[in-house]
Parts: structure tokens; sequence; C-alpha cells
């Protein structure tokens, strides 16, 4: 339901929930975070009800540079911790964040994924185990496994936020009829479905496409199309405060 990201910032928790908070007005049933600090260290904290919930558990000794969070409204699965996201691959090295619905994930499922035991009940869970389904047996590159399950979903409705362990200052962006927009720091980039949530952090975004993959690191955004040709797109300065 709201969404939000930040790579190369050492305050990614305090932006992240900050992003939270003025996503609060769109309502949501449950709240999650995950940061990575690029020395290996990871945290994954999730809560049913309110950021403010989420905000007291997470303790002091969360930290990280990289990151992203959600406000989920459930379509697939009660609201849960389990259901919350961020969304866990089984193997504990992709983390995804999602707006939307996929409508296929059953057939996905069932054609893909027999072997694995799912730890929810989302639509959501099913795409990051497929990253890491194809990531493995394919011996493909993360970015290669998500546009592959980007062709599977089809036209589904999806904002996502996809991070991998092994590369913990890189955050995957991909978004169909469901806005989300990039936004340019000084030496760190955000990512969120509504400006809003990070005007108090940088004014100049980039649009996202239907279609497209961004890859952000702290000091890049790389557009790529459907075919992974590299797209030029300069950020607007957007006048307004927050
Ligand atoms: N379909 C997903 C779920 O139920 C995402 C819901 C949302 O957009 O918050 O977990």
């Amino acid at each position: 339901c709201g969404i939000v990201g930040v790579t190369g910032n050492e305050n990614a928790v305090a932006m992240l929930m900050e992003g939270l908070r003025r996503l609060e007005y769109r309502g949501y049933d449950s709240a999650g975070i995950y940061v990575n600090d690029q020395s290996g260290q990871d945290y994954l904290v999730k809560e049913k009800g309110r950021v403010a919930d989420l905000a007291k558990a997470i303790d002091s000794k969360v930290h990280g540079s990289t990151g992203i969070a959600h406000t989920r409204w459930a379509t697939h699965g009660q609201p849960s911790i389990a259901n919350a996201h961020p969304q866990v691959s089984a193997d504990g090295r992709f983390y995804l964040v999602h707006n939307g619905v996929i409508e296929n994930y059953r057939e996905l499922t069932e054609t893909y994924l027999q072997d694995v035991t799912l730890a929810s009940e989302t639509d959501t869970e099913v795409v990051v185990q497929l990253i890491a389904r194809f990531v493995e047996h394919d011996h493909i590159t993360t970015l290669e496994a998500f546009r592959k399950v980007l062709y599977l979903i089809g036209d589904s409705a999806y904002g996502f936020l996809l991070m991998d362990r092994e590369q913990p200052d890189t955050l995957y962006v991909a978004k169909n009829k469901s806005p989300l927009l990039v936004g340019v720091g000084d030496d760190f980039n955000v990512v969120c479905s509504d400006a809003i949530a990070m005007l108090k952090y940088t004014h100049d975004f980039i649009e996202m496409q239907d279609g497209e993959i961004m890859i952000l690191t702290p000091g890049n955004v790389d557009i790529e199309d459907e075919e992974g040709n590299h797209i030029a797109r300069e950020p607007f300065h957007l006048d307004m405060d927050a």
C-alpha cells in the first residue's frame, strides 16, 4: 500500500520510518522494514498495526544504510506478522516489498515452487521465492531473475522494491499500474510510492514508467527498458514542501 526505499544514507532507518509515517494517510494494517549496513549486518522487523507499533518494535541496534519498508493493505492473507512485508526467500537472501496484486500466483506456485514451503499466505511471497529459485537453479543474475519473474506475472498490478543480501547497496525497482518515483539525493537515492514520503530528503525526482527496471545504488540510477536498453532521464524539481 505504501512503499519506501533508501540506498546510501547512514540514517536509512530514520528516513524509512519517516517515509512510512507520511504515507499513513493511505490506510494499512501492518508494516515492516529491512535494512542492511554493508558490513554483513542486516535487520528485518515487521509488526501488525500502526507505524508507531513498528517503531516500538525497532530497537536501537537496528541500523543500516540501505533498506526498504512497506505499509500493507492485505489482499491475500490476513493482517499478520508473517504476511507483512518485506517478504523473504526461503534461503534468506532476497527481500521484497510489493503494492498490488499478482493475478497468477497460484499457477506460478504450482509450476515452479512445488517443493518450497511458503511462510506466508501472500501473493507477494511467490515473487520473491521465484527470484531465489531462478537465481539458484538457472544460474542467472538477480537482475535477470527479476526480469524473468516480471515477464511471468504479466499484466498484474505491482510496485516492487527488491534487495539481495549479496549486493547490499542495491535496490531493484519495478512497477506496473502502480505509482513509484525515484528521488535523487547527495550520494544517496530514494524511492517511494508517493513523493510526499521523501520530500524531507530531496526535491529532485525521476518518474518511472511501466515495464522499466531501475537499479539504484548510492551514486547511480540506472534505468532499463524491457529489453535491457539503458534509458537516460533527467530528474524534475518538485517545488513543494512536505
Ligand atoms: N497483495 C499484497 C498482499 O496482500 C500486497 C498488498 C498491498 O498492496 O499492500 O500482501
